[in-house]
């Protein structure tokens, strides 16, 4: 065990959900992200060469691609997303792109439902600066929650951060931040409900991992409002990863849907 553990609480939140665009493209084998380091975010082997790299990532030249700007938003559909996220112990792992958080042991009860569906947690990581938008404006971290359907399907729930008080979750993360390629477990439980804004307001469209292999199989959820993070905080993502947000995507005519619940 990595600690004490505190005690686990679980959340449920209702949230409308923007309406589900056109049948989802699946990939043959469901990936979450490549371990590879051929790619990068600047030169020769950056974001605008991703698709050319490998035949694996041609998805990364597709028409639903993330992240994107996401000023365009209209009314949401009816629908419900409730996020169950409990305390988990976790690893965490620097994979020489970003840091992310691994639970170690999957019982089965971290998950979200989307319109019914059951997508199963499976990890989060940060981008800094964030890589969503709103009208070019963009937050200085931006935490990604992965969740993953038996199928295959993501749903990636998006949270912002911008500077104010200290998280507590991100201090939990960044006390054991491991060097690059390396792996620490957390001290303490994480608990990221604590970074849930109080509003569950959020924007829906359909799009695709923001990395290779690009696949196209996420429903995206950012949420509306940012919650906040020590200076000092952003500053360690900052110095460990000066840049690691793809540039914005077109948005090809894709609904988003924005909830203001
Ligand atoms: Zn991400």
């Amino acid at each position: 065990m990595t600690g004490q553990m505190i005690a686990r609480r679980a959340l449920l939140r209702q949230m409308s959900l923007a309406g589900v665009g056109a049948g989802l493209v699946l990939a043959s084998r469901p990936v979450l992200a490549s371990e590879s380091g051929q790619w990068s975010y600047q030169g020769a082997a950056g974001p605008r060469n991703w698709s050319h790299l490998s035949p694996e990532f041609a998805a990364c030249a597709g028409q639903r691609q993330s992240p994107i700007d996401l000023a365009p938003a209209g009314p949401a559909q009816e629908g419900q997303l409730s996020l169950h996220w409990p305390g988990f112990a976790a690893d965490i792992v620097h994979n020489g792109h970003t840091v992310q958080v691994t639970p170690r042991s999957a019982d089965g009860s971290h998950y979200l439902l989307l319109g019914g569906a059951r997508f199963d947690f499976r990890q989060a990581h940060f981008h800094h600066p964030s890589e969503h938008a709103l009208a070019d404006r963009r937050w200085p971290l931006e935490m990604h929650a992965v969740h993953q359907a038996a199928d295959g399907r993501l749903a990636v729930v998006g949270i912002m951060f911008r500077p104010g008080r200290v998280n507590d979750t991100l201090a939990t993360i960044l006390a054991a931040l491991p060097p690059s390629g390396a792996t620490r477990p957390a001290g303490r439980a994480i608990d990221l409900t604590h970074c849930l804004p109080l509003s569950a307001a959020s924007y829906r469209y359909e799009g695709s991992l923001t990395t290779p292999p690009c696949s196209e199989i996420v429903s995206w959820i950012v949420l509306r409002d940012p919650v906040e993070a020590g200076i000092g905080q952003i500053g360690i993502f900052a110095r460990e990863f000066p840049m690691n947000a793809r540039p914005l995507q077109p948005d090809t005519g894709r609904r988003i849907g924005v909830d203001l619940f």
